[in-house]
């Protein structure tokens, strides 16, 4: 969907950008390409020809304001970027985008986080350490408190346990179309402060700050890593990890380790790891509790918070917390682990897929995924990971709590590539197989309904 055709588009936003430059409103005509500091991870996206980078809550009412009339005379798409991280490039629209970039601040007040969108994760994680508090959230440093709060917030350390990120919002400052300004609560406005959490943004507005609920770091936090043999692998392995108490979470990796399908088990706990041995070799089986007692790769929080990144990264931490995301994906190569780099946080041609499936899925998904990942050329196979993540605990307890759908266990495959042609190609068929194989472990009643952290659902 364009704007205007020529010459009266260029006439509608150049007049736009004129009032913006009067009342001092950061902006530039895109002219076909991103300006340099609008970092996308996917670069599979659309260009917009405006940018606007507002610095504050009243700086988005101003420019809405203005907008707001040209939207009467002609359908312009807006759209919102906070960290640019959405997977499939929904950040980006054909009009007019808000970078959000410059509000950033973020803080911690009566044991409460306030973030404004265009904070990165890496802020968050800082701020979050010298409070010595916590808060669900993912692992990329670029990510944008933005998109991630509002929509997701999946650790795979701590959503069992405590839910998702955007589970715990308890406040939010929204611009809505027209230019006005409400903070919705609970007490406010409990229908807006609903459709935010889980909403994946564009729906009614600019979300300028977010207030989450924090809590107390737990005092044992050690994660294991254990390479599985599938011919012994224990049965109903999903149901059962699903079973076991929300202070133990389970991710099932898979992915080439030097060009060899493997799955790996990734599991996460809060208790003691005497207490947790014992759980999983009563609740699981012997034979995976002796594995897990030889595997421990991280006996903290920040452990688990560094796992993917180089020693670099811990030595240069603070000039890292204030840089600009443009700042640190040029330099970013040296601070991520080079496997991690190339199949997950690479800026690139990205494909990523994500379906709910059913906990009651046999052991069988893990042989069809690996026989799949077998079909995946030598080039591409550094570049594709897959996880397939089990939820439950906390995130499933309160899942009323959030509009979007959410299931009990949830698998994704993601790839990544330098270019458009082999993307197009190569990567979008390796995405089909993936769904292929897929199709027969789904939760039959979220079928169509996505995780709105992997994909804005545009029936919203
Ligand atoms: C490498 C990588 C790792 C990830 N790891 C995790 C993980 O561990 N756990 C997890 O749960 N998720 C994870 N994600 C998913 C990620 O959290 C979501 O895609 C999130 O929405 C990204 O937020 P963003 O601000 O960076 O993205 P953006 O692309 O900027 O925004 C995402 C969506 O939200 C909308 N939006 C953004 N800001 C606003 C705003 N201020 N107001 C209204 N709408 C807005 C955008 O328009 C867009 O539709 C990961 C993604 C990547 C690429």
């Amino acid at each position: 969907m364009g704007i205007l055709n020529p010459p009266n588009n260029i006439f509608m936003l150049q007049t736009l950008v004129n009032q913006l430059n009067k009342i001092g409103v950061q902006n530039q005509l895109c002219d076909g390409a991103l300006p340099s500091c609008t970092v996308m991870h996917n670069l599979d996206h659309e260009i917009p020809q405006l940018i606007i980078w507002p610095k504050s809550t009243e700086e988005v009412q101003q420019a809405l304001s203005l907008i707001a009339p040209l939207k009467k005379l002609q359908k312009i798409p807006i759209s919102i970027i906070s960290g640019g991280h959405g997977y499939n490039g929904e950040a980006m629209c054909t009009g007019i985008t808000f970078d959000m970039q410059f509000m950033k601040s973020c803080v911690i007040k009566d044991n409460k986080l306030i973030v404004e969108p265009g904070c990165g994760l890496r802020k968050v994680i800082d701020v979050l350490q010298e409070h010595s508090r916590i808060i669900p959230h993912g692992d990329s440093l670029t990510v944008g408190a933005g998109g991630h709060f509002i929509s997701a917030g999946w650790d795979l350390l701590l959503t069992r346990k405590y839910g998702l990120g955007c589970q715990h919002v308890t406040s939010a400052t929204i611009v809505y179309w027209d230019g006005t300004a409400e903070v919705v609560t609970q007490e406010t406005n409990p229908k807006v402060l609903h459709s935010i959490k889980g909403s994946f943004g564009n729906f009614q507005g600019i979300i300028t700050e977010l207030t989450l609920d924090t809590f107390d770091t737990p005092s044992e936090v050690h994660l294991a890593r254990v390479v599985l043999d599938l011919a012994t692998l224990p049965k109903n392995i999903i149901q059962r990890s699903y079973n076991l108490p929300p202070e133990i979470s389970t991710t099932l990796r898979f992915f080439f380790i030097e060009g060899t399908p493997k799955l790996v088990l990734i599991l996460g706990t809060l208790m003691s790891k005497e207490k947790t041995i014992d759980v999983i070799a009563h609740e699981i089986c012997k034979n995976l509790a002796e594995q897990v007692k030889n595997s421990w790769v991280c006996e903290s929080l920040s452990d688990v918070r560094f796992l993917p990144l180089e020693r670099t990264a811990q030595e240069d931490w603070k000039s890292i917390v204030d840089m600009t995301t443009e700042e640190f994906e040029e330099i970013s190569e040296k601070y991520w682990k080079r496997d991690v780099f190339l199949r997950e946080m690479k800026v690139s041609y990205c494909q990523q897929r994500s379906y709910w499936i059913n906990i009651t899925a046999p052991n069988t998904i893990f042989k069809d995924l690996i026989y799949f990942l077998k079909t995946i050329s030598p080039e591409f196979q550094e570049k594709v990971y897959g996880n397939v993540t089990i939820g439950g605990g906390e995130m499933w307890k309160n899942k009323k709590n959030v509009s979007m759908p959410i299931g009990q266990a949830i698998i994704r495959f993601e790839s990544h590539c330098e270019d458009l042609k082999t993307h197009q190609t190569q990567s979008k068929h390796l995405s089909y197989l993936f769904t292929k194989v897929s199709e027969k472990y789904r939760e039959k009643e979220l079928i169509g309904k996505v995780y709105s952290g992997d994909k804005f659902n545009r029936e919203k």
